[in-house]
């Protein structure tokens, strides 16, 4: 893994998140984006060589409906950076972690991207993301 790709924020109003992080951060969001397979809209700052991923549910059975169902608003995953999602995945996989998906899917910001399941990682939501090429 090479770096934090981006933190993803699970929030239930993405207006008001944009304008909320707008603020905090100093700058305007970069790009917009639904990801109609998860159910999501997203919205994503940059800093520095991290990105903050703001991400709103789009219909019930989201993911991310969910996790604010539960949880409520707020850290919902760390994404990592790595250049072969293939080979990380079956690293990870020798290692002992239950990967989510087995087969990468279209992330946004033009990724391919995995989940580790929470409870092989302390509880916390990992994704693996790679560049699509
Ligand atoms: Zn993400």
């Amino acid at each position: 893994m090479r770096k934090i790709e981006h933190l993803g924020i699970a929030v239930k109003d993405l207006e008001k998140s944009n304008e909320l992080f707008k603020k905090l951060l100093g700058k305007n969001n970069y790009k917009e984006e639904m990801v109609e397979g998860e159910g999501v809209k997203t919205s994503f700052f940059m800093i520095g060589e991290t990105k903050v991923e703001l991400l709103e549910a789009t219909k019930e059975d989201s993911p991310i409906a969910k996790f604010i169902d539960k949880k409520s608003e707020g850290i919902h995953h760390i994404a990592f950076d790595v250049a072969d999602i293939y080979k990380e995945m079956e690293r990870l996989k020798s290692e002992g972690f239950e990967i989510l998906n087995e087969i990468p899917k279209p992330g946004a910001d033009n990724k391919l991207v995995v989940f580790l399941h929470p409870k092989t990682t302390n509880g916390v939501l990992i994704e693996l993301c790679q560049e699509k090429q």
